[in-house]
């Protein structure tokens, strides 16, 4: 035991992030609803480029990652000069926190927000205060009266993970407009793809000089596994961001495949419609079976059980189903249980296993 070697101040008090459970003991393939993945995987045209990039696996990857940053400044009309591509968009808030936030700095996050974001904090040795949301929504007054000289970085998720609520774009611009003047809205709009017709907040960065917009391709575009993800921010931030950015944070695989994702959006519209069929689908026979929801904008349904024993025990049943779902309880939401939006069959396992858990026949 070597006393005089320690971590930064705080590092110790972070709690280890715990991700979906993929296995359950004793059970052959049960099906993993418990990370917010997309079903259907990533299209025939990202599984070609990944095939492609084995052919140049020798070669350090570019640092620029221009083809990619032009493909999404294209498909989302936005200039590539002002995208960043990190680690999934993970590392995204990474760099913002290393940036822009240290000792004596405040990163503000609501109550039922994403715990990257404290645990990001946290790293940098700044100080994370978390917010009350209302009936599981975040809310505007409440972050700003929140904020103060010290503020740094107020983190906000839209469509929220875990709660699948989402807040008008209205009010998201009245939140920029209220923010002390060192401080940046970061708006992590890893489910935005699920909201047809919503942009990310992409026109509030433009509009404003303090938004900065994180993305990411492991959810609609099924690419977990290969953790790649971007920003979007005004053109002082993105260079700010760009000087702690590893060279060669991502992979010519990565890179190649995430560019042949976003150029593929017929497959992100099916798989958009057919998430938002069987959401609807799902969350109506759960309400049936007395176990109600908020509306979901996302990929994944936010279950509401009467308390934090009845869900810890339809939790248990369910994994005997072999069904895999999310206890929340870290996200102080011991009563909830997060469910994600699998292909047809999988919900309806879902619904059944539900029933007979509340001994519906
Ligand atoms: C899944 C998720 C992300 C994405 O993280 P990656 O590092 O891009 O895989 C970001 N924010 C929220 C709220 C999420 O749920």
């Amino acid at each position: 035991m070597n006393d005089a070697i320690r971590p930064q101040p705080g590092i110790l008090d972070i709690a280890l992030y715990e991700g979906g459970k993929s296995h359950v003991a004793g059970i052959a393939n049960a099906l993993k609803l418990s990370s917010n993945e997309n079903p259907f995987g990533p299209s025939d045209k990202v599984k070609e480029a990944f095939q492609r990039s084995v052919h140049t696996l020798h070669r350090y990857p570019n640092t620029d990652h221009a083809a990619l940053r032009a493909a999404i400044g294209e498909v989302h009309h936005l200039d590539p000069a002002r995208i960043i591509c990190g680690v999934g968009s993970d590392e995204i808030i990474t760099f913002l926190c290393q940036a822009y936030a240290g000792p004596k700095d405040e990163v503000v996050f609501t109550e039922h927000g994403f715990l990257m974001y404290r645990i990001s904090a946290m790293a940098v040795g700044a100080t994370p205060v978390e917010v009350a949301e209302r009936e599981r929504t975040a809310d505007v007054d409440t972050i700003l009266a929140a904020c103060n000289g010290r503020t740094r970085l107020v983190f906000i998720a839209n469509p929220n993970n875990p709660t699948g609520t989402m807040i008008s774009a209205a009010e998201m611009a009245r939140l920029a407009d209220g923010l002390p003047p060192k401080a940046i809205l970061v708006l992590d709009g890893a489910y935005a793809e699920y909201v047809e017709g919503y942009d990310g907040g992409a026109a509030l960065v433009d509009a404003r000089s303090n938004v900065v917009m994180t993305r990411t391709f492991s959810k609609i575009y099924g690419l977990g596994g290969l953790r790649i993800g971007w920003g979007y921010g005004p053109k002082a931030i993105i260079d700010v961001l760009n000087r702690i950015r590893g060279p060669f944070n991502l992979s010519s695989t990565a890179l190649e495949a995430a560019e042949a994702a976003v150029r593929d959006q017929d497959h992100l519209v099916r798989c958009r419609n057919e998430n938002n069929r069987m959401r609807t689908w799902l969350a109506q026979a759960l309400a049936e079976l007395g176990v109600p929801s908020d509306t979901s904008m996302a990929n994944f349904i936010l279950a509401r059980f009467a308390s934090a024993e009845e869900a810890e025990a339809c939790d248990a049943f369910l994994q005997e189903q072999g069904l895999i779902v999310r206890r929340v309880a870290g996200y102080k939401l011991p009563h909830c249980l997060r469910i994600t939006v699998g292909d047809e069959s999988g919900c309806r396992r879902v619904a059944h296993a539900v029933a007979q858990f509340k001994g519906v026949k």
